[in-house]
């Protein structure tokens, strides 16, 4: 059996100003597709993982993977599908590693539309879909699948089981086992992506649902959040079955993705998150810390990199500083301009200069406004460090140049390129010891929490004015389908 198995990821944020091209997905092609993803955890290892103990003939076009950003470029788009393409004739089985939220410049659909150009150019050849727990499910992406199945965690901790599910029912039907087909419910629901946490609350009452009904027989079950940051017609929450191609079997299935999708429809509001201003968040902060002996964690989620953020805007620090927070920590703020000016200054220099808030955001209307600060030049780093876990534990992961600034209240570490603060090492690697702090300002959603919340005594949700924000009314949804909750009152 000859097996084509490749991995094409991006959740794109139509509001954010990153660009994504060709080189944001640092992709690997051929034997290096293979390479870049043997051992690792990703859906694509499993894939390999699965056709290796088939003794199967691999094809593995493209490995490709970039953080949320902007839409991503045309060119880029179409160099990356067409090597799927053009590596069908002969297969005997497909295997897609994808998002699911992907937008390209010219694409509104960009997994539908490839698995529609899967399908075409391959028919009746079984197509199996792994997809992130943030997928923003579209009919074409159903209909172009034989096999779909979603992680079911957030932060994604199962994406090599995920992989692995898949790859056993696609494997199953391509050896002449159940024939299966994809089966779905939408829901014009925007959830948040707070709200798409599996730690606690309504998405993960929604996905016991999911797995229950895996229990009680149905292939796979994954209930999508989507991701609402997205002016595309359905940025929507969405339950997907795979459910073996016979009469009883898919009627008992239907009937339980509907009872799910009922449930949540019902619940609708908690997965809705409703921000609080800043200041008020900032004075909570502060109240925390009045009896905390270790750090109150200020999590500035309108500016996740791991969403679309610039990783570069300050509003959390200026209305800190404006209400008289000290002893803070904060990092990594990305600003490549400010890195080359400290550099140049060297480390001890006292410095004044524009940091953060560069880059424009037109699609909310905020033009670039630096902040100006004065400190000392504390560190210079390369900005590698190696992951300690308990995410990527043991990779080693570069932000670019790095400096340490500081500024009398608040130390920043500022890098050459946008980082997620997924471990300690963001702060290690300019000599900060992040616990003796009395605010770690992280601009992270989800990801810090594994790491940073068990040394912390409290945590705050700062909602800032950035592309990343929960507050939809700072965004224009021209292509959302209507009437959506939360936009409309439904
Ligand atoms: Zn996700």
């Amino acid at each position: 059996m000859k097996l084509l198995i490749a991995r094409l990821n991006h959740e794109t944020n139509t509001f954010s100003p990153v660009p994504t091209p060709l080189q944001a997905f640092n992709p690997s092609y051929g034997h290096d597709a293979y390479l870049a993803n043997k051992g690792m955890r990703t859906p694509m290892a499993a894939f390999i993982d699965a056709a290796e103990a088939l003794n199967a003939t691999l094809v593995t076009p493209v490995s490709a993977m970039a953080n949320p950003s902007g839409p991503v470029h045309a060119a880029a788009y179409d160099a990356l599908t067409q090597r799927i393409i053009d590596a069908l004739p002969g297969c005997d089985a497909i295997l897609l590693d994808l998002h699911g939220a992907m937008v390209a410049e010219h694409m509104a659909d960009g997994e539908g539309s490839l698995l529609a150009r899967v399908r075409a150019a391959a028919p009746g050849i079984p197509i199996g879909v792994a997809l992130d727990l943030h997928g923003n499910l579209t009919e074409q992406m159903v209909a172009n699948a034989d096999v779909m199945v979603g992680f079911k965690t957030y932060p994604h901790i199962d994406m090599y089981e995920t992989g692995a599910h898949a790859a056993r029912l696609l494997l199953a039907m391509a050896t002449g086992g159940p024939r299966y087909r994809v089966i779905w419910r939408q829901l014009p629901l925007m959830s948040h992506t707070l709200r798409s946490t599996t730690l606690s609350g309504a998405m993960v009452k929604a996905v016991n649902q999911a797995r229950a009904a895996e229990d009680q027989g149905v292939a796979a079950v994954t209930v999508f959040g989507g991701f609402s940051l997205s002016d595309i017609p359905q940025p929507f929450v969405s339950v997907v079955a795979t459910v073996q191609d016979s009469g009883a079997a898919h009627a008992r299935a239907k009937d339980q993705v509907d009872q799910i999708a009922s449930w949540i429809w019902n619940h609708r509001r908690d997965f809705f998150y409703q921000s609080a201003a800043l200041e008020a968040s900032l004075q909570q902060a502060q109240l925390l810390a009045s009896t905390a002996t270790r750090p109150i964690l200020l999590l500035d989620h309108g500016d996740n990199c791991m969403s679309g953020g610039t990783c570069d805007t300050m509003d959390v620090l200026q209305t800190a500083l404006k209400q008289g927070l000290t002893g803070m920590a904060m990092g990594p703020l990305c600003d490549p301009e400010a890195v080359a000016q400290l550099i140049a200054a060297g480390e001890g220099a006292s410095v004044e200069l524009g940091v953060g808030n560069k880059v424009a955001m037109p699609q909310i209307g905020r033009p670039a406004a630096p902040l100006r600060l004065t400190g000392q030049v504390r560190a210079i780093s390369d900005g590698s460090y190696t992951v300690t876990g308990p995410i990527y534990t043991g990779q080693t992961f570069g932000m670019g140049r790095t400096v340490l600034l500081d500024a009398g209240a608040v130390q920043i570490v500022i890098t050459e390129q946008t980082h997620e603060p997924w471990d300690l090492g963001v702060f290690h690697c300019v000599g900060l010891d992040p616990t003796q702090f009395r605010y770690l300002l992280l601009k992270s959603r989800m990801y810090c929490r594994p790491v940073f919340v068990p040394l912390s005594d409290g945590l705050v949700e700062c909602d800032s004015p950035g592309v990343t924000t929960s507050d939809y009314s700072r965004f224009a949804f021209h292509h959302v389908q209507r009437p959506a909750f939360p936009l409309d009152a439904i």
